[in-house]
């Protein structure tokens, strides 16, 4: 497969779309490249009759398998241009178009060697999915830990998946809290002691959420001695 440069629009065939959460879509896409790193995301462009364009990114969810086709979730927000249009309007078959891979520092792969910690709110664990995945079957023995904020158990993506890699993989645990649910749980200070206390000292930081979410846990991170450089972050926004 020829990989066409990420500036390059192309078009992409939806194949498979599924429910993951009440508010998050699964969509298969025959994307034609598959030279991407996990943390990468793609650019989507739709296009109306009347010639009105909107972009948005989305992370990859999967990891480069081989294959060409790329794995999106997106959730549907209220009111929201894009999101809308996946959650109510997209079918099996449709063309939509989509350019990528994008994103330098976002991304990890096993020459940027361990421990690594994954920070995640809602949506924003959809990158660190792609590098979970690629880490299982890649290189298994680096530590890793992922911390895991949801309002709910149900509003959880891949939360089977999870759980069974927590289960499953030595050398990878996940903290998860809902913030609705049960206590009530957010991100805090203890939490990342927690889960640094497990791992040690990581090399690489990956935090992922909204721009509140991002904000409060990187300073965290910093709070607790880890050092900027190790802390890569991406806002989806909100
Ligand atoms: C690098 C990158 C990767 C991303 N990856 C994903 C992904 O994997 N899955 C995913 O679901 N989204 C992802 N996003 C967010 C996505 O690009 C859109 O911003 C989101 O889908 C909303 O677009 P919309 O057109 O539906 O909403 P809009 O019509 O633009 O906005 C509708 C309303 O929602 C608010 N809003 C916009 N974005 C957010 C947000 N992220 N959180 C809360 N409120 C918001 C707006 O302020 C507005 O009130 C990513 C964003 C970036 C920058």
């Amino acid at each position: 497969m020829t990989d066409l440069p990420w500036t390059v629009w192309r078009e992409a065939v939806i194949t498979e779309i599924a429910p993951v959460t009440p508010r998050v879509k699964r969509f298969v896409l025959a994307a034609g490249f598959d030279g991407f790193r996990p943390g990468q995301h793609v650019d989507v462009r739709l296009t109306a009759e009347d010639g009105y364009q909107a972009q948005r990114s989305y992370s990859i969810a999967s990891a480069p398998d081989g294959t060409g086709t790329i794995e999106l979730m997106i959730e549907g927000l209220d009111g929201g241009e894009v999101s809308g249009f996946f959650q109510e309007v997209a079918e099996v078959g449709d063309r939509i178009e989509l350019r990528g891979p994008i994103g330098g520092s976002f991304a990890w792969g096993p020459e940027e060697g361990g421990p690594l910690l994954l920070v995640g709110g809602g949506s924003g664990v959809v990158p660190l999915l792609a590098m979970l995945r690629h880490r299982a079957r890649a290189a298994p023995e680096i530590p890793c830990r992922l911390i895991y904020s949801v309002r709910s158990r149900a509003e959880a993506i891949a939360l089977d998946e999870l759980e069974v890699r927590a289960r499953d993989e030595p050398g990878f645990g996940l903290h998860l809290l809902t913030t609705r649910e049960g206590a009530g749980r957010r991100i805090d200070g203890a939490v990342v002691a927690a889960a640094l206390a497990d791992l040690g000292i990581p090399a690489r930081c990956f935090v992922c959420g909204s721009n509140p979410f991002v904000g409060a846990a990187s300073a965290l991170l910093l709070a607790a001695g880890l050092r900027p450089a190790t802390i890569r972050t991406e806002r989806f926004g909100g």
